[in-house]
């Protein structure tokens, strides 16, 4: 049977904690009642440097109840390392994560699938939003063209699906090996390849307490979420670069022809001549710099190169995660 490990990032949840560790408490009998996770499967409650009491909490639930456990963050790392901090605590102790926020606006039902896809085989399950009912328009509407924006500057994510997602033990172990700074997980794990798969999930209301996710924290993960993952912004430079080079023919072309044709103020030609050459040049320059930079970039992130799914005959070193039983 699987042993579950679900993770909450809590950031000042002093207002939904109880509430939200009774729902899942009663999920985790619900689900060990009908031998789909072993008894044994716990909840991960990973405090991200809160400031309020939190902690206190999470360490009064666990004494209540050994399946919740507590991960405590020296201070507030952001709501994607909390996720990864408590991704890479579970691994090797777990069969299959569930990452969720703990103000479970996220679907447990949607939760309940996900385990069953996992039973059937799959590594990674996202929990794609199908209704935003609980969310205002402004989250909606700007979480959606953020979406769209993302995906025109080349990079592959899942559309409306944010954190809510199940890895397997196996998966997990591949995401380990990122090491980058600029973490965005959403680009990340589709890069790990792996049986996917996705699920329904209805959004409702915050239980109890406002978003800790402040404009500023939503426009750095925005940023990060294109930045990390494409060099796209620096081609569309190098682009303009070309086409303002163009542009700056025809206007030497404009420019002579008035000089020849119309008497122009003394300075002016050479002027304009320069100012549209030099400009093009500037932004071209700009944009082979940028090639560079996007490379050593790249190159620091130190990405693995591949991921690999079987290897068939000879014993693979270093053992590969022999395919758990579900
Ligand atoms: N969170 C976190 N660190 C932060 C901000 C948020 O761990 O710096 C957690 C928060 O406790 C919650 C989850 O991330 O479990 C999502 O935050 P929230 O529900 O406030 O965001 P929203 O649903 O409004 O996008
Ligand atoms: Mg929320």
């Amino acid at each position: 049977m699987m042993r579950l490990a679900i993770i909450c990032p809590c950031y000042n949840e002093h207002e939904v904690l109880d509430e939200s560790a009774r729902r899942l408490s009663l999920l985790l009998d619900e689900l060990t009642a009908a031998r789909k996770i072993s008894a044994d499967s716990y909840v991960l409650l990973v405090n991200d440097g809160s400031r309020d009491d939190t902690w206190e909490i999470i360490r009064s639930l666990h004494a209540a109840d050994p399946r919740f456990r507590g991960l405590n963050l020296a201070r507030n790392a952001g709501h994607q390392n909390a996720i990864m901090a408590g991704m890479m605590t579970v691994r090797g102790r777990c069969d299959a994560a569930v990452t969720i926020d703990v103000d479970l606006q996220d679907d447990l039902e949607a939760l309940k699938r996900m385990i069953d896809k996992y039973r059937e085989g799959t590594d990674i399950v996202y929990g794609v939003k199908r209704s935003r009912r609980g969310d205002s328009w402004m989250k909606r509407t700007t979480a959606e063209s953020f979406y769209r924006l993302q995906h025109a500057m080349g990079v592959e994510t899942v559309f409306n699906h944010a954190d809510f997602r199940l890895m397997s033990g196996r998966a997990l172990d591949e995401l380990a090996q990122y090491g980058e700074r600029n973490l965005y997980l959403r680009g990340i794990v589709p890069l790990l390849g792996l049986r996917t798969d996705t699920v329904d999930d209805v959004i409702g209301e915050r239980e109890a307490g406002k978003s800790k996710y402040t404009l500023k924290k939503m426009a750095n993960l925005a940023v990060d979420g294109i930045t990390s993952f494409s060099v796209k912004p620096i081609h569309l430079i190098f682009g303009a670069g070309l086409f303002f080079l163009g542009v700056s023919v025809a206007m030497t072309i404009y420019i002579l022809w008035s000089y020849f044709v119309h008497s122009v103020v003394p300075g002016w030609t050479s002027l304009m001549l320069s100012l549209w050459f030099i400009g093009s040049i500037l932004l071209l320059a700009i944009g082979v710099i940028g090639e560079y930079i996007g490379k050593i970039y790249v190159e620091v992130k130190a990405r693995p190169r591949y991921h690999i799914e079987s290897l068939l005959g000879d014993d693979p070193t270093p053992p590969l995660r022999k395919n758990d039983e579900r």
